[in-house]
């Protein structure tokens, strides 16, 4: 197996929180791994509640300043941000690649997506209008105002590292709150790249803060930024699990809150469907980040008419089109799951899958350290696992449905 390194400009690979502005330590630090080899990349700042205090306080202090400022000064310095971010585009890609192992088109097609949003907030900055509303009293007027609420916490996953960010603190910036991100312990390096090109640009000190923390440190760290009464916004992607102990938090001081949780998204293919572009389709909405996406599909009802010629194609598709490999390589489309623990999690579902009778028509096996097949089940019941459950991974289960019988017998 060939080894890939990042080579990537050493200014873009951080390892230091980025608070108030400036590049601090912590007492420890913790490791970076390519997931793909297992090879570290980077030791970054272990931080823990002092550190998440510090930026909450530096994010209250910058937002009394920073919301005086005029629309176009804050719509400039996130174009500025935009700007930068295309210019370093294949590197934050690279960066992007080596910490969740996604295939470079793809981490590519994220950076433009991640910059696109700096982009459009950039605009929608100017347009923060109010509204004037008819008022039930001749003497009165009603006049709304949108104001910005205050420190909004960001807490964010690893399957996008960067896109996840922008698209939060885009909108918080452009209205005039200040932020404090804490990006997933996988992937830390991404959301410090865009700290660094975030100072570039001009973004003052205390606007923009990132605080790394590892998996240890993670719920404390969550805590401050859930219960801080100087934290007026919460914003979070990420599992249901940990939304549920977000929103516990934030309730004592009645925060602000967007949770963007996990799902169980059905493909659903009728007898009258074209098959061949079910499959296309199937194959886009499955495989795309090794299936995990959060609107990937989870489980797949067919009906019995297009079930074998679905299944058949299918097969095909996966077999022509699906390559495993680290995702500097050239030509790959499947990288490695995010860790060893998301590998685990999909072969559980596989086993249990088989033990009720399901039957594996590709993949199934578990590779070296966090790669998995890409796997195709059949004869899937609703019994299983794999249809109750969220898999974040690149296994497709094909339940094979009847007629619609509620549906015919109705009157
Ligand atoms: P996944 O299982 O996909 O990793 P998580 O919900 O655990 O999803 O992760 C999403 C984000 O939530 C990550 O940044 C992670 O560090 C963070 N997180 C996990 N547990 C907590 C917690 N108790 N408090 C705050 N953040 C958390």
């Amino acid at each position: 197996r060939r080894t890939y390194s990042l080579d990537v400009s050493p200014e873009l690979v951080r390892n230091q929180a980025y608070i108030d502005g400036r590049w601090t330590s912590a007492a420890a630090d913790f490791p970076v791994l390519d997931p793909a080899s297992g090879a570290l990349i980077a030791r970054v700042a272990d931080c823990g509640p002092a550190e998440a205090k510090q930026a909450v306080d530096a994010a209250y202090k910058a937002f009394h300043t920073w919301k005086q400022q005029t629309a176009k000064e804050r719509s400039d310095l996130l174009r500025r941000w935009y700007e930068l971010m295309v210019k370093h585009k294949d590197e934050l890609a690279r960066i992007v690649t080596f910490e969740c192992g996604k295939p470079l088109p793809e981490a590519l097609g994220e950076v433009g997506y991640s910059a696109g949003f700096l982009e459009w907030y950039s605009e929608e900055a100017r347009r923060c209008y109010g509204d004037v509303v008819p008022s039930p009293f001749r003497d009165r007027k009603i006049l709304l105002l949108k104001q910005p609420v205050g420190v909004a916490s960001i807490i964010t996953p690893w399957n996008f590292p960067s896109a996840m960010i922008t698209r939060k603190v885009g909108a918080a910036l452009a209205a005039g709150c200040t932020v404090v991100v804490k990006p997933a312990e996988d992937t830390p390096l991404s959301a410090l790249a865009l700290a660094q090109l975030a100072d570039q640009a001009g973004i003052p000190a205390g606007v923009f803060n990132v605080v790394p923390c590892s998996r240890e440190k993670t719920p404390a760290v969550g805590e401050v930024l859930c219960t801080d009464p100087l934290v007026a916004k919460v914003s979070f992607t990420g599992s249901t699990a940990t939304g549920k102990i977000l929103l516990r938090h934030a309730a004592d001081t009645v925060k602000k809150v967007s949770m963007e949780l996990g799902g169980n998204a059905p493909f659903i293919v009728f007898n009258s469907a074209d098959v061949d572009k079910a499959v296309a389709g199937a194959m886009g909405s499955k495989f795309r980040n090794t299936g995990q996406t959060c609107v990937c599909s989870n489980r797949f009802l067919v009906q019995s008419g297009v079930h074998d010629a679905f299944v058949e194609k299918l097969a095909v598709a996966m077999d022509a089109q699906l390559r495993m490999g680290h995702g500097a390589e050239p030509g790959v489309t499947q990288g490695p799951l995010i860790n060893a623990r998301a590998a685990e999690k999909v072969v559980h579902q596989v086993e249990d899958a088989v033990s009720r009778g399901a039957r594996v028509l590709r993949g199934g096996k578990r590779g070296e350290g966090s790669y998995m097949e890409p796997t195709l089940l059949t004869g899937v019941t609703t019994e299983m696992l794999c249809t109750k459950e969220e898999t974040f991974g690149p296994l497709l289960p094909v339940i094979r449905s009847g007629p619609i019988t509620a549906l015919q017998e109705s009157p």
